[in-house]
Order: C-alpha cells, then structure tokens, then sequence
C-alpha cells in the first residue's frame, strides 16, 4: 500500500468509527517493522494532524472537518487542543473505540490480572492466551470488509503479544511457544485467567530392595479401586508400591497435584531391583515449584521407605 492509500484509509476508517490508536494502527500492522500497533496508529493520526492544520490554513471549513474528525472519532488529542486554541471548542467528548470497547486501553489491567494468577506459580516460561469477546472479533471483520483492509492482523494476535510483553518482563519469564511451564489465558473482557501448568519430569533410578511390591499402585480387581471385602477397603491390591512410596516426598517438594509414575519396563511383583536400578520418570501433575534439591528429595526418599526402595 503506498503512503496515499494508507493515509486515505485511515482517513476513511476516522469518518466511520470512533477508533483508538491500538485498533487503527492493526489495520496497518504488515506494515512497518519494529513497531507496535500503537506507534503505528499515533504515526497516521499524526500526519492527519498535518494534513488537517494544513488545510485549515487554505480553508478553514475543511480543516475543521477533518480536524474534528480526529478529534471526537479519533479520540487524538492535539488535533482537539488545535482546534481548542482556534476557538472551536463544541466538540463531542471521546467516546469508546468502536472495535474494542476500550479493552486496548486496559492491557495493564489484563497484565496484571495474569500476574496475579500465576503467583505461587514457579515457571520459567510462558504462554500468553486469550479468549475474545466475539463481538469484538466481528466488528473487527466488519471494519475491514467495508473498507477493504488486507493489511491487518487479528487482535487476538495482537493481545496474547502485547499482554505478554508485559507479563514477561514484569516476571522475568520466556516466552515459549512449544513447551511452555504455564499457559495462561485471559478473558477479554473480564480478564478472568485460567492457568494450565505443565507437568514436570523428574528421572530417576530406583533399587526394589524388598519383594511384594508392585511398581506402581494397583486398583483391585474386584471393587476397581473403590474398596470392597477383598482389598480391606483400600481399594488397592497391595497396601504399597514404589510409585507410592517415592510419590509423597515427591509432591511434598514439588507442591503437585499427583504423579504418574512411568517406569523403564517393569520387574515382578516378587523379583527385587537391586545394581543400579532401573530407571524412570515421575511426572508431577501441576506442580507449584519447579526446581528442587533432586539429592536432597532422593536421600529423603531413601531414608523415609523403612529400606524397601
Ligand atoms: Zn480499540
Ligand atoms: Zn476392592
């Protein structure tokens, strides 16, 4: 799009919505480079202020018209303080942008209510989600179908990025696309957050020192783990297991919901592990601290099984 068109397009978009920085500037955001919407929106409304002041030397009338324009729909203050100064003061108060009912205005709320969220939260990296009001995706279409826009990126984009600058560098966190600690996503609107906080892998070794043990915990045949007669109400098979044996410590450390247990291949109930023992991981479901003293939870786990693993 040349320099003309995108001024003409901005200057049509102003004539038919009340529309802020952030949601002008996205109509235009293949454009430029380095930038955010934002400077993007304030760069055209300021050379309509340039346009508009110009005009308003040769004919007053139409400076006025484009000037007021910028000013009411625009929501662009020195084209308001302009026209102040030269005595046109009957101008309409601001309202809210017609595209995002003033949500661009608040992604410091939004920011912060992530942030809130993610307290007692470790995480090394994130990923920022949203959940966008429909009706604000369709206003959005609206806007771009009528004027033709192909310039543009979906605000969604736009608000898990700019709410995710903010987050992270507040936090001192990653961005991670592919395997991020936590997800968070946001309503927008409402800024109601829910986390999915991925699980962590702990690998390990373990000696079975002692026979009769399964590996990992193992629901009765008869009652499929609700207790009955059989299992004397545990619900279980065996009263233990490594799984269960090594599993408190482990989310006693890690704050965690619940582990899976994933062996390297499994012994007999009655065979015992003993060399170096066999490896495996232990996934913690939701785990609320991350890093922990993998030595010292071993010696814990060690000296706290009466011997067995
Ligand atoms: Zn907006
Ligand atoms: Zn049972």
């Amino acid at each position: 799009m040349t320099l003309g068109n995108m001024v003409n397009k901005a200057q049509r978009i102003l004539r038919l919505f009340t529309i802020d920085d952030w949601c002008l500037g996205r109509q235009f955001a293949m454009q430029g480079y380095g930038l955010t919407n934002k400077d993007r929106g304030i760069a055209l409304k300021t050379l309509l202020l340039m346009a508009g002041t110009e005009a308003y030397q040769r004919n007053p009338q139409r400076g006025i018209t484009l000037l007021r324009r910028l000013a009411e729909n625009g929501q662009f203050h020195p084209a308001r303080e302009f026209l102040e100064k030269e005595g046109i003061t009957e101008l309409q108060s601001s309202r809210k942008c017609d595209i995002c009912n003033g949500v661009m205005d608040q992604l410091p709320q939004a920011a912060k209510a992530m942030i809130q969220a993610l307290k007692g939260w470790e995480a090394t990296s994130l990923l920022i989600g949203t959940k966008v009001d429909p009706t604000i995706m369709e206003k959005e279409e609206q806007l771009r179908s009528e004027l033709q826009i192909d310039t543009g990126e979906p605000i969604k984009a736009e608000l898990n990025r700019e709410i995710g600058k903010l987050v992270t560098a507040k936090l001192n966190l990653d961005v991670d696309f592919d395997a991020p600690d936590i997800v968070g996503v946001i309503q927008i609107p409402g800024f109601i957050v829910e986390l999915e906080v991925h699980s962590l892998f702990i690998f390990g070794r373990y000696r079975k020192l002692v026979r009769g043990i399964p590996q990992t915990r193992w629901p009765c045949r008869e009652c499929r783990g609700k207790g009955c007669p059989r299992c004397n109400q545990t619900g279980k098979m065996y009263t233990e297991s490594v799984e269960e044996l090594i599993a408190p410590t482990i989310l006693e450390y890690t704050g965690g919901k619940d582990v899976k247990f994933h062996g390297a291949g499994r012994e007999d109930i009655d065979a015992r592990m003993l060399g170096t023992g066999r490896p495996f991981v232990i996934e913690v479901l939701s785990p609320h601290t991350r890093t922990i003293p993998l030595i010292q939870v071993a010696n814990r786990i060690n000296n706290s099984t009466d011997g067995k693993v």
